[in-house]
């Protein structure tokens, strides 16, 4: 399937818990990547699969990976020192700005790309605003490390068990309202990213999603995760695209396809 490359093969350095079910792992192997783009990782014999890269400094990476099924229980059993086989870097990535004011919303594994989102624009000059939702206190995930690193966390839970109850959307709602950002940058649940594009649309607030369709290849052939109508590919001219673009696309917010290419309506 993947003849245009060959896989790379880099060593497990470090795994890092997240939270219950999370687990971030270290590779040591050469890659250029930028924030948004994503790997398929790669299990001879089962099957390819796409993870954001969560970090990437020339000589190693991460994706943090949430335990949802086979593939990804498969990636849990490895331990340190196990090769880690992958293809990529594909896709597009977020436009880091330079000194300006960002805001992200992140939800689930989403805020594991704009935890690297937050740390690059920090370093070109801006303020940024880390929103980060979960169902409960628990779930919360890279909340302290981008606090470590300096930037404003903004929580919010379901259940108020940490920070605000509510949603993310409710906390980028009150920003704009008080400290408006010049950008919006998210991550997350389907539902969750659209309703960021649309408030950041009629707000006229510059904003870019990553938008997750089953892939396969992962480079463009296969059609597998081209979005209606538009017939445009995520794992080429996605999966970052602009909140204004998402909105063209008639299924974001509404569907998704699987594997068989049916169509799964969002809850
Ligand atoms: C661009 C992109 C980036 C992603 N980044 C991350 C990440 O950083 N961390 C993370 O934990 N997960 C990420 N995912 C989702 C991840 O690919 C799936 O969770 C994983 O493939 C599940 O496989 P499984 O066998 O464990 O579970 P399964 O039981 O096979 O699937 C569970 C769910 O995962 C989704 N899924 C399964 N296979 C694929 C596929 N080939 N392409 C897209 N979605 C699939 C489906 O929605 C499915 O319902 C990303 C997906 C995309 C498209």
């Amino acid at each position: 399937m993947h003849t245009n490359e060959l896989p790379k093969h880099g060593k497990i350095v470090r795994i890092e818990e997240e939270c219950q079910d999370v687990e971030s792992f270290f590779i040591s192997s050469k890659m250029e990547a930028l924030p948004g783009q994503f790997i398929l990782a790669w299990i001879p014999g089962m099957d390819a699969k796409p993870f954001c890269i969560s970090s990437c400094d020339g000589s190693r990476f991460s994706v943090t990976v949430c335990k949802v099924g086979p593939f990804s229980e498969k990636i849990f059993e490895k331990k340190i020192g196990d090769t880690f086989s992958y293809f990529g870097p594909y896709g597009t990535s977020f436009s880091i700005p330079e000194n300006q004011h960002l805001a992200t919303v992140g939800g689930g594994y989403g805020a594991a790309a704009l935890a690297w989102v937050a740390k690059e624009a920090k370093e070109k000059g801006c303020s940024v605003d880390f929103i980060v939702g979960a169902r409960k206190k628990e779930s919360i995930l890279f909340a302290k490390k981008v606090k470590a690193a300096g930037m404003n966390v903004i929580i919010t839970t379901d259940d108020g068990s940490a920070g605000l109850k509510g949603r993310t959307t409710d906390a980028l709602a009150d920003l704009i309202k008080n400290s408006r950002p010049d950008v919006v940058m998210t991550v997350g649940p389907e539902m969750m990213m659209y309703y960021v594009a649309k408030m950041c649309q009629e707000q006229n607030i510059p904003c870019e999603i990553s938008m997750e369709r089953y892939m396969k290849c992962g480079f463009g052939v296969c059609g597998q995760c081209c979005v209606d109508d538009l017939g445009i590919r995520m794992c080429k001219e996605g999966p970052v695209i602009s909140g204004d673009l998402a909105l063209q696309i008639k299924e974001f917010g509404k569907y998704h396809r699987d594997r068989q290419g049916r169509k799964v309506m969002y809850g």
